[in-house]
This record gives structure tokens, C-alpha cells and sequence, in this order.
């Protein structure tokens, strides 16, 4: 559903700015979806796939998502990748919340993305009950190529979404949750 009001609302933000807001925008859009830092955040089998990804192979760095950081601090994507207990929620709830705005979250994996075939009482039935989720990649594991489409997608948001200047409260869930509700 978020799919399809998407165009709606960034037409709409682009009509409400100007000629040169519209191009430093882009500007900074193109510039930060090719320079994410990534936080992994890894807690089981899916860390493998994740070692796969970034490895020579299949080399992530191809698309600009080299660097993993492992400070929130220095971070702007974080990638929860395996299966979260409920013990596990606050610690991942925390690092997000450190992260500096703006910032993006991948669901690598269906343990992930909701808690996968784990449907107990220790389990998280998915991260987005804590923290918003930009991406969700499925997969148990997920392909190293379910994961480089993921990250395209997550990029080709980044670049429709609005940038500014030093506004550094500009994620997208903020500006939708101001402007749009
Ligand atoms: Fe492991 Fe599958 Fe869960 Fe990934 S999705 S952490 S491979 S059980």
C-alpha cells in the first residue's frame, strides 16, 4: 500500500519546493544512497549470507554500502539480520535510537522481518514492532542477490525522498509523520 501512495506524496513535496531546494535535494539524495554505512546488526545463521554479500563474490561495495561500522554513531543503515528475541528488542531498540538522523533499516531475512518459523513466546514477531523497517528482504537465508536487490530498493527510496541541508531531522519517517498524517 505504501508502494502506491508514494508517487503521490513525493509529487506533492515537489511541488511545495522550489527550483534549486528541488536540486540540492536530489543532489543529496544521489550522494547519500550511494554512501551508506552499514550497522550490522547480527545475531544468527543469516550473518553468514551477510559475510557472503560483502565478500570478493558478490561484493557489495559495487553499489556503495562498503562499510560496515560497528558504532551506531557512524552508521546510517542498520541491517538486522537473523532471528531478534524478545531479551534482544530493548538492545536493538537502543542502537537504533542512537543512530543519527537520517537513517535507514533493512529486515535481512524472514526471522527478521517476522520472526520466521520461530513463532514462540522468545521471539520477536519482527522488528518493525520496535523500530520502523524501510526495506524487508525475504529469504531463509536470503540470496546474497535477494540482499543486493533489497539494497537498491532501500537506494531508489533514499533518492525520492527529501534532503536538505543541514536538517538533520529530514528521515523519512519524521518528515511522513509531520507533513503527511
Ligand atoms: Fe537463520 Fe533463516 Fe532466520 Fe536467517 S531467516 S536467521 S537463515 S532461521
Amino acid at each position: 500500500a505504501e508502494s502506491d501512495i508514494a508517487p503521490v506524496l513525493t509529487t506533492r513535496r515537489d511541488e511545495a519546493m522550489g527550483f534549486f531546494e528541488r536540486m540540492v535535494s536530489k543532489g543529496l539524495g544521489w550522494a547519500r544512497k550511494y554512501s551508506l554505512f552499514t550497522y550490522p546488526f547480527a545475531t544468527a545463521c543469516c550473518g553468514m549470507e551477510f559475510m557472503s554479500v560483502a565478500a570478493a563474490r558478490h561484493d557489495i561495495a559495487r553499489f556503495g554500502a562498503e562499510f560496515p561500522r560497528f558504532s551506531p554513531r557512524q552508521a546510517d543503515m542498520l541491517m538486522v539480520i537473523g532471528t531478534i528475541n524478545l531479551k534482544q528488542a530493548p538492545i536493538l531498540k537502543r542502537v537504533y535510537e542512537q543512530m543519527a538522523e537520517p537513517k535507514w533499516v533493512v529486515a535481512f531475512g524472514v526471522c527478521a522481518s517476522s520472526g520466521g518459523f520461530y513463532d514462540n513466546y522468545a521471539v520477536l514477531q519482527g522488528i518493525d514492532r520496535i523500530i520502523p523497517v524501510d526495506v524487508y528482504i525475504p529469504g531463509c537465508p536470503p540470496r546474497p542477490e535477494q540482499v543486493l536487490d533489497g539494497l537498491k530498493l532501500l537506494q531508489d527510496k533514499i533518492g525520492n525522498q527529501v534532503h536538505r541541508v543541514g536538517h538533520r531531522g529530514s528521515a523519512p519517517h519524521d518528515l511522513l509523520a509531520s507533513q503527511y498524517n
